[in-house]
């Protein structure tokens, strides 16, 4: 109960800290950045020698050194606040799956993040922050009412949300649904599905659970629009749509909103900062949750980049997590911000566009059918494998694949134990025997050195040329 209570409290704050316009926010967001500094600089060894010439009480957010994944992973001890997070233990708590949900020493919730960048992070936050991002996505991301009458409503009628995510694991979608407050549950009532495969089943359960939200990868999305567009899956009741962690083309958003009659609401989080942004409940872009995060587009040299036009990278400044600080994290996302509020009237800043993380979609035969084999079926395994740095996927075949890969920094790797990891893949996945790949151990897996990024996954035979119509739709927006 008074874990309810306080949940609806913090929905409410978040939804106050609005009253203003932008004023409060940028108030709210400069005092909990000076809290950051100085606590990090006193609990926290790595920062405290980064930061020795900041002076929490008077300084530009421009004047603090960004930080690197690596950096930020090979100090990880010195990093975080905690002495007793260490990162051989963690790696040891995350190994086995069915720990995701519990709270590591009691109190928090571990998560890591997939190797697109050539190495994991790993992420510790404690429970009030799991309750921040629920109370975030409850008052600032959703259709549904946000007055504080309208949060009490909702404890009388519970929305129905369905979620799909791809594998076990601890990968940041999971941890945030598998970490969510108790209490949450007294708001909505949740259907989580771990698999796409088989599409029949999902369809099913789908059909029955009949979700007033749906959340989802875009990839997910797009193979639900198109048993939708095809008469297969009938959603009555469905309200809002959310795609979670990765970008979805124009295309896609359209054929999304064609099968389903609703605006696609995006996401755009790292697992070092979920609380990044929440998807423009109208359907286009996203709003900064900037009392909680400040977000830098800037160009190659770290200059800022102006609204309207895209960066080559951001930095990502997380205020809530005191335990593992992220301060001027730097990402190669190439993000556009726009020069003008968004017309729903938050005055929150308005992200345009993201791109990046980007994987293309294969086309697998199985027995008679084409199928649309999503992404993370393949990734999944390989990013739960801590030695597994830079790879990537060629499709040579229809069934079969080419994985060049190359051992993460101090790591061997050893390619009868990779087949085995690819294998576990597949059953779980329910594509057992299915599949074959060659496997190429290297060292020369290298990302676009202008991006920074790596198409894990592509085609050299791309879709089939006999694909029915309804399919080639997809085809061409993925
Ligand atoms: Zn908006």
């Amino acid at each position: 109960m008074w874990e309810t209570v306080r949940l609806i409290g913090r929905g409410i704050c978040q939804k106050a800290a609005l009253w203003d316009g932008y004023r409060f926010v940028s108030w709210l967001q400069r005092r909990r950045l000076q809290r950051l500094v100085a606590y990090a600089k006193e609990h926290s060894p790595f920062y405290a020698r980064r930061l020795s010439h900041i002076d929490p009480e008077n300084f530009r957010l421009e004047e603090i050194p960004p930080v690197t994944k690596a950096e930020l992973m090979e100090n990880f001890e010195e990093v975080v606040t905690d002495p007793r997070l260490k990162l051989r233990d963690l790696e040891d708590f995350m190994s086995q799956p069915q720990r995701l949900g519990q709270w590591y020493l009691g109190q928090y919730a571990v998560s890591r993040t997939s190797g697109t960048q050539g190495m994991q992070a790993i992420i510790v936050q404690d429970k009030s922050m799991m309750e921040l991002l629920f109370a975030l996505q409850m008052t600032r991301g959703t259709v549904f009412p946000t007055t504080p009458w309208g949060i009490l409503t909702r404890l009388l009628w519970r929305a129905r949300l369905a979620v799909i995510t791809i594998g076990r694991g601890f990968y940041p979608s999971a941890a945030a649904l598998a970490y969510a407050p108790k209490a949450a549950r007294r708001f909505v009532k949740r259907l989580w599905l771990q698999h796409i495969e088989p599409l029949e089943q999902t369809v099913e359960q789908l059909q029955r659970f009949r979700p007033h939200v749906l959340l989802a990868y875009a990839n997910v999305l797009v193979l639900l629009a198109r048993e939708a567009l095809a008469g297969r899956l009938r959603l009555p009741g469905l309200r809002q749509i959310i795609n979670m962690s990765e970008p979805l083309s124009e295309g896609a958003c359209a054929l999304i909103r064609r099968a389903f009659g609703l605006p696609v609401t995006n996401n755009y989080a790292l697992g070092e900062c979920m609380a990044l942004t929440t998807g423009c409940p109208r359907g286009r872009g996203m709003h900064v949750q900037a009392d909680w995060a400040i977000l830098e587009v800037v160009d190659k040299n770290y200059h800022p980049v102006p609204p309207g036009q895209p960066g080559a990278k951001v930095l990502v400044t997380n205020l809530y997590n005191t335990v593992q600080p992220f301060i001027r994290y730097e990402v190669n996302d190439v993000v556009t911000m726009s020069p003008t509020p968004c017309p729903c009237g938050s005055p929150l800043p308005w992200v345009l566009q993201v791109e990046g993380r980007t994987d293309e979609i294969v086309w697998i035969r199985i027995g008679d059918r084409y199928r649309m084999l999503h992404p993370y079926v393949l990734v999944d395994c390989l990013d739960e494998y801590p030695a597994v740095g830079w790879y990537q996927i060629i499709q040579t075949q229809r069934n079969r694949f080419l994985l060049r890969v190359q051992p993460a920094p101090r790591h061997t790797l050893d390619v009868s134990e990779l087949q085995q990891v690819l294998q576990r893949g597949l059953k779980y996945h329910h594509l057992e025997g299915q599949l074959e790949f060659d496997i190429e151990i290297t060292d020369n897996v290298a990302p676009d050195p202008r991006s920074g990024k790596l198409r894990r996954i592509t085609s050299r035979i791309g879709p089939p040329e006999d694909l029915p119509p309804e399919d080639r739709i997809i085809s061409s927006v993925s």
